[in-house]
């Protein structure tokens, strides 16, 4: 049917994150010692105004996430929407700031490739088992359950399900958690997103979330990046949040969330440290700067918080 051709397309989208991450951290960007398990080719070449966008993606979404398990001091959850292929629970065990539990949720494919790449991998299987109380590691084909790691087979859209399948694995709303969604709401109709968002913000009492995605979609450059993903039947369906920075933050703050911040990539690129972005714009000559800027301009980070718990977290 169309919505299967729809979903499939989304789900597409989870290859061009890890294969760009994973050119990425090949030029030396940024470090991560499991891309390479996920995927294997380092895979044709990327732009480096491409390039440094997920300098910028990345780390942005790192300094939120490492601030909230500092403020949390790793009493906490995390509950990735639409993990895809993400490495951060490997990066966080190595460094030592792993929260109580870490949740990952994808659609039921994506999830037994995943998972598939972790039985075979053992960089990848041995972080969980040496975290693992027992010998009995829940593992099958659309779900991987260990004590500290767990990855979820379900469609964002159906919170019924979602909830279920959260609890069996042991969530608990009164902990402190921290939702992520990296490009994965703007697939999602504005209706199913705020519906998301409202749950949310209604099961867990201290909470944040962290979301990356597109924003200033009503210009011409914003148009031309509608079109090169409806090019590969790819359609923005939540695109009509992404109109502008008050558009995003607005969408929080009628599901319930206490405050929220919002900064386009441009802004954060600007405030990572300058040393490191000093390098990694040596790292590829960059001709066309305007390019980079366009490109910058045209995502964001937004994140909310709800603090029953008084962490304040309202200053991260
Ligand atoms: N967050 C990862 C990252 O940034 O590397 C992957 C991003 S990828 C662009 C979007 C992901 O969201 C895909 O893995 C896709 O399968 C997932 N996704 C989109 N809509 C979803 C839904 N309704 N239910 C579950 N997963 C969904």
């Amino acid at each position: 049917t169309d919505s299967d051709t729809a979903d499939e397309a989304v789900r597409a989208t989870c290859d061009d994150a890890s294969t760009c991450k994973r050119f990425a951290t090949s030029k030396g960007y940024w470090t991560d010692l499991y891309a390479q398990y996920f995927v294997r080719q380092i895979g044709e070449r990327k732009a480096p105004e491409i390039n440094r966008g997920y300098y910028g993606r990345v780390r942005g979404m790192n300094l939120l996430i490492d601030a909230f398990l500092k403020k949390t001091q790793c009493y906490c959850q995390v509950v990735n929407l639409g993990a895809g292929l993400d490495t951060t629970f490997w990066r966080l065990k190595d460094e030592n700031i792993m929260p109580k539990k870490f949740f990952e949720v994808d659609f039921p494919m994506i999830v037994a490739r995943k998972i598939h790449h972790i039985k075979t991998k053992p960089p990848l299987s041995k972080p969980l088992i040496e975290t693992h109380s027992t010998d009995s590691l829940l593992l099958d084909g659309h779900s991987l359950d260990s004590d500290r790691y767990c990855i979820i087979g379900a469609d964002l859209r159906d919170l019924p399900a979602l909830e279920e399948k959260l609890k069996k694995f042991q969530i608990n709303p009164e902990l402190p958690t921290l939702f992520l969604s990296e490009c994965v709401l703007v697939y999602m109709t504005p209706e199913k997103s705020s519906k998301l968002l409202n749950w949310v913000a209604d099961t867990f009492p201290t909470a944040m979330f962290i979301n990356y995605e597109q924003v200033n979609m009503n210009d011409r450059f914003g148009q031309i990046m509608i079109e090169n993903l409806q090019r590969r039947q790819c359609n923005l369906a939540g695109v009509d949040v992404c109109q502008s920075l008050d558009s995003q933050k607005e969408r929080f703050l009628s599901a319930g969330w206490e405050s929220v911040n919002a900064l386009d990539m441009m802004t954060v690129y600007s405030m990572l440290p300058w040393e490191d972005v000093a390098r990694i714009e040596r790292l590829e000559f960059l001709d066309e700067k305007e390019l980079l800027h366009q490109l910058l301009q045209h995502y964001c980070i937004c994140w909310a918080v709800k603090d029953k718990l008084s962490l304040g977290e309202a200053s991260i």
